[in-house]
């Protein structure tokens, strides 16, 4: 069997990119600017690199960011009174919050104090709610981008079966509505799931979206699967003599390669995507406070 063939979710991200930055041209035009707000708690360094790429990428598209960091000792009370103050703030369109917060300050009350129509990680109850009743919402950023991938490796998805490893409100849940309402069966594998690899097994469409590094491997994947690799896992390794850290996904991809049609690569895959999708969302959340407010 020929190697699966790599998706190349950078130049796909490079499109939806492109395709941004032109709304946000039209948008200008009726004197719109998006202003998307990044909050930062702490010093995760995973999440300063995140949140790093997020502030580049909304400069290149056009949309104003404005950025709120903040040491880990930051009280809950004083980030509530901030979300309240960017929610009142008409040059903010969107609002994220970088997740992990410290422990010590709730991450669903800030995430469910932000107003739904600026919550462009779509991780609000409301947009949840609508996603899955399939009412207009603000949809999570990396299903969003996973299914852009998907339609451009597959075509129409209809009848295909999904299996979804991952259960998270972030990943699992909203990628197993999106890929419901594109007429897949949809299966979601935890980590209680019973004879998991058996399940995996017969999925034409599989997203690993686990946080544990190689799990999936050719054992668990049916021939000529698409698979879709959310998994972003830090490996510290070794190399003559040389500490290094480097980035797997949830599969196994030597071994998967060899059987499978078609792969996202960790990096350049889904991560680019999300990205994308969130200067996809402030777009898209501008507009429409815009059009609400000009009809009120
Ligand atoms: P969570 O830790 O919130 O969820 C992990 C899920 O995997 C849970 O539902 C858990 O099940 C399930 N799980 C754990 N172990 C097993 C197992 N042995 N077998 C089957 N299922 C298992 O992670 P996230 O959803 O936030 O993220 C998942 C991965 O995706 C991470 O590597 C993360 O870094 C990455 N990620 C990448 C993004 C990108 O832009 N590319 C964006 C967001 C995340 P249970 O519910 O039963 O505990």
């Amino acid at each position: 069997r020929s190697p699966a063939r790599r998706i190349d979710g950078k130049a796909c991200a490079e499109r939806v990119l492109a395709e941004v930055a032109e709304g946000v041209r039209q948008l200008a035009s009726e004197g719109v600017t998006p202003g998307l707000a990044v909050v930062l708690v702490g010093e995760d360094p995973a999440s300063q690199v995140y949140v790093r790429n997020k502030v580049r990428q909304a400069h290149t598209v056009g949309i104003r960011s404005l950025e709120h960091r903040f040491d880990a000792d930051l009280s809950q009370a004083e980030l509530l009174a901030l979300i309240d103050r960017l929610n009142r703030d008409p040059e903010v369109s969107g609002i994220l919050v970088q997740l992990p917060l410290p422990a010590h300050i709730d991450e669903q009350a800030v995430i469910q104090a932000i107003v739904p129509a600026k919550d462009v990680d779509g991780f609000h109850c409301e947009n949840a709610g609508a996603l899955w009743q399939g009412l207009p919402a603000l949809i999570p950023c990396t299903p969003m981008g996973c299914m852009r991938l998907l339609h451009e490796t597959c075509g129409d998805l209809t009848g295909k079966h999904a299996v979804v490893v991952g259960r998270s409100n972030i990943v699992g849940k909203p990628m197993a509505a999106l890929l419901l309402q594109a007429n897949c069966t949809v299966t979601l594998v935890h980590s209680r799931s019973r004879d998991a690899a058996a399940i995996c097994r017969q999925a034409d469409i599989m997203v690993a979206a686990v946080g544990r590094p190689g799990m999936i491997d050719a054992t668990w994947l049916k021939p000529g699967a698409v698979v879709i690799d959310v998994g972003i896992n830090r490996i510290e390794e070794t190399h003559d003599g040389e500490h290094r850290t480097r980035l797997v996904g949830d599969v196994d991809h030597a071994s998967a390669e060899r059987l499978v049609a078609a792969l996202t690569p960790v990096p350049g895959g889904v991560g680019p995507m999300t990205i994308a999708c969130l200067m996809h969302n402030t777009l898209i959340a501008a507009r429409t406070l815009h059009r609400r407010a000009a009809s009120l």
